[in-house]
């Protein structure tokens, strides 16, 4: 039986823990999963200058070392660095696979050869087990095309050694498909995001058009504890959207100025860029006339990187969709999708009706025709992967069974948000094409409803411009009356 003073320790631990704030040295370790080593500060060193030679972000220092002042450094003294994580412990099968936090890649090598001619090159390094074959493949050129921009192999093919610089020259198809990382189903090369401040899990997988799923299966570092990003810190993505170059700059508020005009200008919203003020500025409020602003706005798509989504093909195997109780085909001859696509389909709309037992029909509208290819007048629905679905709507437009446009007035929100979402929940989702107009209806309703920001970013474009490519939810011409659905497979 426990004793009276046995219940009074156990109170007083209890309340001496929020106390005992959990430091990383007591930890032993670093948060992220990083190595944690100590440094000795040299004279003249900077806290940014030793952040740049272990390739960390100043804040995690900072973060490593609590109550340290960077302005008050001395020679002589240690602090603790953590390193970034190593991730490819989760990924013992992509050894073939460039390291996202190694340095750029070279298009020149260091005795100076280059491509030329409109080609891209890139400088591969020879590693262990590398083969001239195995080099070739993993660029999507041929072992001949090696030998001609590499003198060294043309002359002997098996000179072939470790720390060599092969250059490697690519046509423009053949650069978009280089390096289209195993990681990400050869379909697109991988990108490493380097956390900017302010910046949460659901708005880096907006930027891409990813799933916040798809990045902690990338990144051994987020499988503990997603919600802890570092300024700097780097995570690997296979991109749905092109990543594009981001530019840092300052601004400089000027009288008259308001943070959304600003945020506006650089194409951003206004939580984006609150959010790199990190700390600096807590409100829009709190603006000054003359205050410098960080700004990252996104500049030219990344080379390597453009239009990944195959918008042509055909249907092999392909299944019609059947006829069901809650929705109704317009065309069935045009409702051939892949199995997964029917199957996916069905399953969206049944536990949509578990949510809304009494629901207006849903309007299916097309998939693909019998074994695919063009479909007029859509540019997509070739290959059985997207398929155009009515808006739920009420009041007199409720039982039509056209697609007609929706707006505040007629759009049943609620309903639609559910069905958007039941289609979100079956992660299979690529892409839902939806005019802006109609995503802010939803945004502002699934906001109400206590969706989270980290979820509202991950999932909608808006309150972005139509311009920006991110979400899964995007603006696309003519889905007014009617949402787009690209599933994955
Ligand atoms: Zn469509």
């Amino acid at each position: 039986m426990r004793t009276r003073a046995g219940l009074l320790s156990a109170f007083l631990i209890g309340l001496a823990s929020p106390f005992a704030w959990p430091s990383i040295s007591e930890a032993g370790g670093c948060p992220d999963g990083g190595e944690r080593i100590e440094h000795e500060i040299k004279s003249g060193q900077t806290l940014s200058g030793i952040a740049a030679k272990y390739g960390v972000s100043q804040r995690s220092l900072e973060r490593a070392n609590p109550g340290l002042d960077p302005n008050k450094i001395r020679a002589g003294q240690t602090i603790a660095v953590c390193l970034p994580a190593d991730d490819s412990s989760s990924s013992s099968d992509d050894k073939g696979d460039p390291d996202p936090d190694a340095p750029k890649s070279k298009s020149v090598t260091s005795d100076g050869r280059s491509c030329g001619g409109g080609k891209t090159g890139k400088v591969h390094v020879v590693g262990k087990g590398d083969t001239l074959s195995g080099i070739a493949s993993d660029y999507g050129v041929t072992a001949g095309t090696l030998k001609t921009h590499n003198r060294k192999l043309k002359n002997d093919p098996n000179s072939l050694a470790i720390g060599d610089e092969v250059l490697v020259c690519m046509d423009s198809a053949q650069a978009a498909k280089a390096k289209n990382s195993k990681l990400c189903g050869g379909v697109t090369p991988l990108h490493t995001h380097t956390v900017l401040p302010g910046e949460h899990l659901g708005e880096i997988a907006g930027r891409y058009g990813v799933r916040r799923k798809d990045l902690i299966k990338l990144n051994s570092s987020l499988s503990n504890n997603a919600n802890m990003l570092t300024v700097g810190q780097k995570l690997r993505v296979c991109p749905e959207i092109a990543p594009h170059e981001i530019i840092e700059l300052e601004h400089t508020v000027k009288s008259g100025e308001t943070l959304s005009e600003i945020a506006n200008d650089y194409d951003l919203t206004t939580n984006e860029l609150l959010g790199y003020q990190r700390g600096k500025l807590d409100d829009a409020n709190d603006l000054r006339v003359g205050q410098t602003l960080r700004v990252f706005r996104e500049g030219n798509v990344l080379a390597g990187f453009g239009a990944v989504d195959v918008d042509t093909g055909v249907l092999t195997a392909g299944v019609q969709l059947p006829n069901g109780k809650h929705y109704v085909i317009k065309t069935p001859t045009n409702a051939w999708g892949t199995g997964q696509t029917v199957k996916l389909i069905q399953t969206a709309i049944s536990n949509y009706r578990k949510r809304y037992s009494s629901s207006p029909l849903i309007h299916i509208g097309d998939i693909s025709k019998k074994g695919g290819g063009k479909l007029s007048p859509h540019v997509s629905h070739q290959h059985g992967r997207d398929v155009d679905i009515g808006y739920v709507l009420k009041g007199d437009d409720a039982d039509e069974t056209k697609f007609i446009s929706a707006n505040a007035k007629n759009l049943d929100v609620a309903r639609t948000w559910a069905l958007i979402d039941a289609f979100l929940d079956t992660d299979e989702v690529k892409y839902i094409f939806m005019d802006h107009a109609i995503q802010k209806l939803l945004y502002e309703h699934a906001e109400k409803q206590g969706v989270s920001q980290d979820t509202l970013d991950e999932i909608f474009q808006y309150p972005r411009s139509k311009g920006r490519g991110h979400g899964i939810i995007r603006h696309s011409k003519g889905h007014v009356n009617h949402f787009h659905v690209r599933f994955r497979s």
